[in-house]
């Protein structure tokens, strides 16, 4: 691939750079809790005005709301806004993946309901896969949708749901099949979270007040038109779907920013003159720089419209190395005042916590890369 960025796109990012610059004066996303009422308000606001601008789903087709541009202009969207926190918020999930998804399987009824709220800023969507006994081994999930007529009823339990407390849709995964179907019995449905039966509840997590939840499906009926896709065809959606949100997120450009917060803290100390941290500081700015351009390999596949690729695995891996990188730095460097709650390197430190989990651990993603790419021997 050709790394150089060509015209359009420097001239891209830095209108939109300037833009950002005046909207998010005195923004500062490690004041508030992801989830939480005053991220959220913040980021149900600011996309509106970035939908104003077409700035929401640039990538997407004209017809739904979007401006038909191409993969690397939305890349380049998604790495500024991470160099500043991701003031989009929940937002990242529909633009990237939910909306895609959507586009490709859903039917045109769909297409034209959901779409449209989602290119203007004005829902938040969430993510319903993970179970009490199924988060790697997805297959092994228990919420059943049953039809009846027109409808599907649910019932079922999904846990870790980031954003259900503001979502107003889930994208949820549920057995239409048996068990011993394994993943030849999911679907993908796209249930209205106001739906009679579908009850959230808040649990504490490590990443932040309010950030995750519990989704309780009690004989919630919702119309047949909710199914995506075909019944029992969720797999395919869902393998698509997490090859999208593996590197939809450039977490590395967020880790890359606090990177230069510590430099300068460290730098203000005089402590950079020491060697033994110039290292530190360098395998540190290394692993953020190998994620980049790991990540541009994926994007470059996506823009010459080829299939998701193995190489998705590897820059996800690299995002989690370099993330870690940061945070065990910040530990480091900062020493007790980096476990200080809600200070730059506590927050970086959450951060790179839950990046080896969230979307497929980072182990999954080595046995991957070991199987696919390095083709080792499973055992
Ligand atoms: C910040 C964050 C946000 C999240 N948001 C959402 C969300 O919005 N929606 C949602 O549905 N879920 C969400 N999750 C849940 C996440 O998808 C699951 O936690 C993840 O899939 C792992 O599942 P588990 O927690 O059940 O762990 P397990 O599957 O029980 O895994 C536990 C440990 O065992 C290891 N392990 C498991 N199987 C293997 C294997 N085959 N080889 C090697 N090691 C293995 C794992 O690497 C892990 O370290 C989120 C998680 C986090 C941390």
């Amino acid at each position: 691939m050709d790394f150089a960025w060509d015209q359009a796109d420097v001239a891209f990012r830095r209108e939109l750079g300037d833009f950002l610059d005046r909207e998010l004066a005195g923004w500062d996303r490690s004041e508030t809790g992801l989830g939480s009422a005053v991220y959220s308000d913040f980021s149900r606001g600011f996309v509106g005005r970035l939908a104003d601008r077409g700035w929401l789903t640039p990538h997407w087709p004209r017809e739904y709301g979007g401006g038909g541009q191409g993969a690397w202009q939305h890349f380049v969207l998604g790495e500024e806004m991470w160099r500043r926190g991701e003031p989009r918020g929940p937002q990242y999930m529909n633009v990237n993946w939910v909306g895609p998804a959507i586009i490709k399987y859903g039917t045109e009824d769909q297409r034209r309901k959901l779409l449209p709220p989602i290119a203007r800023g004005e829902v938040f969507w969430c993510q319903g896969f993970s179970e009490p006994e199924a988060g790697t081994d997805l297959a092994a999930l228990r919420t059943k949708a049953v039809r009846d007529g027109d409808s599907y009823v649910l019932n079922g339990q999904k846990i870790w749901t980031s954003y259900a407390n503001v979502a107003d849709y889930c994208f949820l995964l549920a057995r239409t099949g048996s068990a011993a179907d394994g993943r030849d019995g999911i679907s993908v449905f796209l249930l209205p979270l106001n739906t009679p039966g579908a009850q959230v509840r808040r649990i504490p997590g490590f990443v932040g007040d309010h950030s995750f939840n519990e989704l309780f499906l009690t004989d919630a009926r919702i119309p047949a038109d909710c199914l995506l896709g075909e019944e029992n065809k969720g797999w395919e959606i869902v393998r698509r779907t997490l090859a999208y949100e593996r590197v939809g997120a450039p977490r590395y450009a967020r880790a890359a920013l606090v990177l230069d917060r510590l430099a300068a803290e460290v730098g203000a100390s005089g402590r950079l003159a020491d060697p033994g941290i110039q290292e530190q500081f360098g395998r540190a700015r290394a692993a953020c720089e190998a994620a980049r351009v790991l990540v541009y390999r994926v994007i470059d596949e996506r823009a010459k419209a080829k299939e998701p690729s193995p190489r998705a695995y590897q820059a996800r891996a690299a995002m989690v190395q370099a993330e870690r990188a940061v945070g065990d730095l910040a530990l480091d460097v900062l020493g007790s005042e980096a476990l200080v709650e809600g200070a730059l390197g506590d927050a970086q430190f959450r951060n790179s916590l839950g990046a080896g989990i969230a979307a497929g651990s980072y182990e999954v993603q080595l046995n991957l890369i070991s199987r696919l790419i390095l083709e080792l021997p499973k055992d």
